[in-house]
């Protein structure tokens, strides 16, 4: 057996970690950045406890509240410039993904002021200043990998950055769930659970992410049980989260595949939220697979007898129609091709054909 495991962030999970461990901020650096999304962070309490925390513990910081959803170089950019002229030593994002993601870029980019959204793709390794994640969603498990997925309107998709920009520090409170909205719930839940479908199915795939995959599956039994019955609770938001970090480290190890590839041109033309472009795509994905010993792996531990059921919870779950012609998904299908790294992560042979075949099952309803 061989294999190589990477999880450098601090995780702090539980309530009120981020006032409990305020002196982490202090010993990371003296002025923040933080980056969150316009409005729910001001909400939800996160904003609130970590502006708290660093206020006691004697922190600047000021605030880039500009980030949109599946966030743009440009507002990289923008937020680089904001923590350049404030001479920021870290930046911690609060919020989901997007917020995360950006903070990430934005560290990198302060670090790096030679880099811009023209050249970051070609760019070598680079170093980003520290980060700090707070997540108030639970599905991108961005808070303990080390990804920043970014929208580039040049090349009219979205792309991960193609850096390594861990989080220092994870605080992972789920109090700034509670108040997440049912479509959202669902949404960032199916990206949780597609990222522990895609890693455990994936080249990349070892037995120390496996153990975090099947863990995984494991809290979905009774996290699918509880999304279908719309019963929110703390229970039930306290698993889903840990469902998220665990889809995350594991991911953090091996990758995603097919659906995440394929999902982004969903994303970026169609405007269909991340969790749910992928998800949309699972069923599909996962009937195309001939060696299906892992998938009845994973349908035993989320106490399902076929790939039948696991069809019903999600067509349950997702609940969309999008206009999409058989140009489109050609077109979505050769550029997906067109990047041969894309399919590494998948362990069996495909060809356009598949790739069609996928998309067109999936969306095109006959
Ligand atoms: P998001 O785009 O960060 O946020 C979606 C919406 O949820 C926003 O309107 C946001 O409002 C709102 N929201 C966030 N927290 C809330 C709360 N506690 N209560 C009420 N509303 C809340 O969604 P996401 O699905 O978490 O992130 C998606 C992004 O993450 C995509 O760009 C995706 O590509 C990326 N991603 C990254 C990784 C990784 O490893 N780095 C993995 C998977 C996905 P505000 O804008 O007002 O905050
Ligand atoms: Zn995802």
């Amino acid at each position: 057996m061989e294999f190589r495991y990477l999880m450098p962030t601090e995780i702090f999970f539980g309530e009120d970690v981020v006032l409990k461990n305020k002196e982490v901020f202090s010993a990371i650096g003296r002025k923040a950045l933080i980056v969150t999304g316009r409005r729910s962070a001001k909400i939800n309490g996160s904003y609130d406890d970590v502006r708290q925390a660093l206020s006691e513990t004697g922190v600047e910081y000021v605030l880039f509240d500009e980030v949109e959803e599946n966030p743009s170089l440009e507002t990289i950019e923008k937020g680089r410039e904001i923590g350049k002229k404030n001479q920021v030593d870290f930046v911690i994002g609060i919020g989901g993904g997007s917020p995360m993601d950006a903070a990430k870029a934005i560290a990198l980019f302060i670090k790096n002021p030679e880099i811009n959204k023209d050249n970051i793709f070609s760019a070598g390794k680079l170093d980003s200043i520290p980060v700090v994640a707070v997540p108030t969603t639970s599905g991108t498990g961005s808070e303990v990998t080390q990804y920043s997925v970014v929208t580039t309107h040049k090349e009219k998709t979205k792309k991960n950055l193609g850096q390594s920009i861990f989080p220092k520090a994870a605080f992972i409170d789920v109090k700034y769930t509670y108040n997440l909205p049912y479509n959202i719930t669902v949404n960032t839940a199916i990206d949780a659970f597609s990222h522990l479908v895609e890693g455990y199915l994936n080249t990349g795939s070892t037995f120390m992410s496996d153990i975090y995959g099947e863990k995984g599956f494991e809290l979905f039994k009774y996290c699918f049980e509880k999304l279908i019955n719309k019963d929110l609770n703390p229970e039930f938001r306290k698993k889903v989260m840990l469902a998220s970090v665990m889809g995350g480290i594991q991911i953090a190890q091996t990758g995603t595949s097919l659906p995440h590839g394929m999902g982004y041109a969903l994303t970026y033309f169609k405007g269909l939220p991340h969790g749910l472009a992928n998800g949309i795509l699972t069923i599909e994905y996962l009937k195309s697979f001939k060696d299906k010993t892992k998938i009845e792996r994973m349908l035993n531990i989320l106490g399902l007898s076929n790939l039948g059921e696991l069809a019903a919870i999600l067509n349950s779950l997702i609940d969309v129609k999008i206009d999409i012609t058989e140009e489109e998904i050609n077109e979505y299908s050769k550029e997906f091709l067109a990047d041969k790294r894309k399919l590494k992560k998948h362990p069996e042979e495909v060809n356009f054909e598949d790739i069609i075949r996928i998309y067109r099952n999936s969306l095109l309803s006959d």
